[in-house]
């Protein structure tokens, strides 16, 4: 019964992250605060039962049932990859404050990720949510200090401040140079504040670490999708994708050891 609740809720949680998702993109016809979804290709307005995450999409069979154009299999797999986020998190830490803070996180991250990667856009007050977040529940429940911190042997807030002056000021530099060089911007500046709000939440001695994951996977994207040397890259979605790997990559150290 439990983990029929716990697949529902994040479920709910995947299907309300993809409508944000489409509310907040450039150009959407929908705002934020209009309540009711409606379909994308007719305007009509989405009834009841087929907005139940997974449900809805199923007894639809993937097609708006006015006007018959599919529906975005974005959504559903939204819903599943929140479905087993939530599963890792709750056989990681239960039903606990640990488990919401890290799906509010990552719910954000997701928003930002995938705006990034179709529209290079990083909502500014999404991307100061996040550092919100990071320096909040760094320092008063110390939820990302890990062994790197003692390290340090420095207080929690200094360690999520610290990492947001890394995170903000590194690319800043790096967009410095650049700009000296070519006289015009390599970085975007919402890239600045993203990573200084994942160096709010993982502290300053993971940065080097996210940043050259992040960077390799960009280069990566760049050689496998033959893009022009002109074009431009959704880097923020790449540092999300490094520390999201960082995070889980941590939370299977730390379940082993224990
Ligand atoms: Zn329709």
């Amino acid at each position: 019964m439990d983990l029929i609740i716990i697949a529902i809720f994040f479920l709910s949680v995947g299907s309300f992250c993809s409508s944000i998702i489409f509310r907040l993109a450039p150009n959407s016809p929908l705002s934020l605060y209009k309540i009711r979804s409606s379909c994308p290709s007719c305007s009509k307005k989405i009834n009841i039962i087929n907005l139940i995450p997974l449900v809805g999409f199923l007894i639809q069979k993937g097609k708006c049932k006015f006007c018959g154009s599919n529906i975005s299999k974005f959504y559903l797999f939204t819903e599943i990859f929140f479905l087993l986020i939530g599963i890792l998190l709750v056989y990681n830490y239960g039903i606990s404050l640990s488990t919401i803070i890290y799906t509010i996180i990552i719910f954000c991250f997701y928003i930002l990720f995938v705006l990034d990667y179709k529209y290079l856009y990083l909502p500014l007050y999404i991307n100061l949510l996040i550092v919100l977040i990071g320096v909040t529940f760094n320092a008063k429940f110390q939820l990302f200090l890990d062994e790197t911190f003692l390290i340090l042997g420095i207080t929690p807030i200094s360690f999520t401040l610290y990492g947001f002056f890394f995170g903000y000021s590194s690319l800043w530099f790096i967009n410095f140079i650049y700009k000296f060089i070519k006289k015009k911007d390599g970085i975007g500046g919402g890239d600045f504040i993203l990573f200084g709000g994942i160096g709010s939440i993982h502290g300053p001695i993971a940065l080097p670490l996210i940043l050259l994951i992040g960077s390799f996977l960009g280069c990566l994207y760049f050689i496998f999708s033959k893009k022009s040397s002109n074009s431009m890259l959704p880097f923020g979605s790449f540092l999300i994708l490094s520390s999201f790997i960082y995070f889980v990559s941590n939370l299977m150290n730390f379940s082993f050891v224990n």
